[in-house]
């Protein structure tokens, strides 16, 4: 019999300790942790803190280092949107179309602020994305 597939929609946080803690646990079937982010699992908090005022450097603001997820074998596909989950059918779709049959799901997708609706950008008033970098 084949191994199961544990799916984790989002990759920041939450999705990359939960895929953490499966391996932790000794779960060891297929993990695949997708995020619609380019960047691998990275913390926020240190964007508005130490990283942006240039005290801490980007690498330390990441959940695990680089090669951690190749080690455990966990499949970390960012850059990539899940565009539909069919839970009868056990199977998601991705931005570009495919497929992924999964065993398991995870939604781990956080959440976003609403944006302020205002007419237009004034002095002193600024967005402020997740994704933001110190220039
Ligand atoms: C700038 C900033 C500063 C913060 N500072 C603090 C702080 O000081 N203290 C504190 O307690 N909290 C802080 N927070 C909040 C904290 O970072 C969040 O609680 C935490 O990031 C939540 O983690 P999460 O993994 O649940 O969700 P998120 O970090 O929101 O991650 C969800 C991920 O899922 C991805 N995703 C969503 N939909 C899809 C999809 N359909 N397909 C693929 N991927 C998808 C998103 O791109 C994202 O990467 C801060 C947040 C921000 C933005």
């Amino acid at each position: 019999m084949s191994k199961p597939t544990f799916v984790i929609v989002g990759a920041s946080l939450a999705g990359a300790k939960a895929a953490e803690e499966l391996r932790t646990c000794g779960f060891d079937g297929r993990i695949l942790l997708i995020g619609a982010e380019p960047d691998r699992p990275y913390e926020r908090p240190p964007l508005t803190k130490d990283y942006l005022r240039g005290e801490s450097e980007r690498e330390q603001a990441h959940v695990h280092p680089a090669d951690f997820y190749a080690q455990q074998e966990i499949e970390l596909v960012t850059g990539v949107t899940v565009t539909a989950v069919e839970p009868g059918r056990s199977q998601l779709t991705l931005d570009d179309s495919y497929v992924v049959g999964y065993d398991r799901l995870l939604l781990a997708t956080g959440s976003e602020p609403r944006r302020l609706q205002v007419p237009r950008r004034g002095p002193g008033r600024h967005l402020l994305p997740a994704h933001a970098r110190r220039l």
